[in-house]
């Protein structure tokens, strides 16, 4: 499993690629300093399909935010295609953790909405949302508001909004988490479908060690806080890859691999850390 580690990438100089050099992020809480991710450094090459493992609260959502702009890094800095990240780009889209949809809007009215602010006109925002709509199979519910929907049709609303915005980097935290197994593999299969057709290059948390070798072409295992990148593991299964790969020697492999990572983080006592970061 050591060869499979990730020792670096070599990027040409006009893709666009995310690189993280040494980006650490802390909080002032109070009377103490809270140090959520310490010295990260890595890489996200164009059109490469990346899950982020780590303990609940080691800072996956904060990593999110950084590279989107919604937070700056305490030191250290994060580069989209060498440019330093100073805010939202164009060429950036999350899909946030948990329900992100409108509840007063309709399906169309959702997937439009980040082409909306955008200020992309009408005509032209309608028909990408409808594009859209038709990728992630709701052909049919353009006028149905989200409580008329279940939990994976409303995650396949929020996938859509940030797919109409054509990113070449999409950033994904948990967007299955609330959805049952069944619909997560289901949702998962759609998404491998349309990334194999977008090519962007995608960053997605899951807590999930199954979800993210199915999914992915490298895991990043994140240590408890201070979180560091405890190992970049490269999944080597060629695709597509039908739901039996499950059963594949290689595929339990990898998630026992995983887990070896991972399991350890998750018993660590993190309150020293957040006492003396
Ligand atoms: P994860 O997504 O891995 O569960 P987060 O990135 O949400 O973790 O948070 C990492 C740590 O940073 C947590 O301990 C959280 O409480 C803390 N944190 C996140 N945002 C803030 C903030 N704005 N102020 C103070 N602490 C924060
Ligand atoms: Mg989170």
């Amino acid at each position: 499993m050591a060869s499979d580690a990730v020792q670096g990438h070599v990027t040409p100089a006009d893709s666009v690629s995310v690189e993280l050099d040494a980006v650490s992020m802390s909080f002032e809480t109070g009377e103490a300093t809270l140090t959520a991710i310490k010295s990260v450094t890595g890489s996200i090459p164009e059109g490469r399909f990346i899950s982020v493992i780590g303990p609940s609260g080691c800072g996956k959502s904060t990593l999110l935010d950084l590279i989107c702009g919604l937070q700056r890094p305490t030191s250290g800095s994060v580069r989209i295609a060498g440019e330093p990240v100073k805010g939202a780009r164009r060429d950036t889209a999350m899909v946030f953790q948990g329900d992100s949809t409108l509840h007063w809007r309709t399906v169309r009215d959702n997937v439009a909405f980040g082409l909306e602010i955008a200020g992309v006109a009408k005509p032209e925002r309608l028909a990408r949302a409808q594009e859209m709509i038709r990728l992630v199979g709701l052909a049919g519910f353009e006028d149905f508001r989200p409580r008329q929907l279940s939990g994976g049709m409303r995650q396949r609303v929020a996938i859509a909004r940030a797919l109409a915005m054509s990113p070449r980097i999409l950033l994904m935290d948990e967007p299955f988490g609330s959805l049952d197994q069944q619909t997560r593999w289901v949702i998962g299969e759609e998404l491998t479908r349309i990334w194999e057709s977008t090519r962007n290059s995608v960053l997605f948390v899951t807590h999930d060690v199954h979800e993210a070798v199915l999914l992915s072409d490298e895991v990043w295992v994140m240590s408890n806080r201070p979180s560091t990148l405890k190992a970049r593991i490269r999944i080597d299964l060629p695709r597509p890859r039908p739901s039996g790969i499950i059963r594949d020697a290689r595929f339990t492999e990898y998630t026992g691999a995983l887990w070896d990572l991972l399991a350890p983080e998750l018993t660590r006592d993190t309150a020293a850390a957040a006492a003396h970061p």
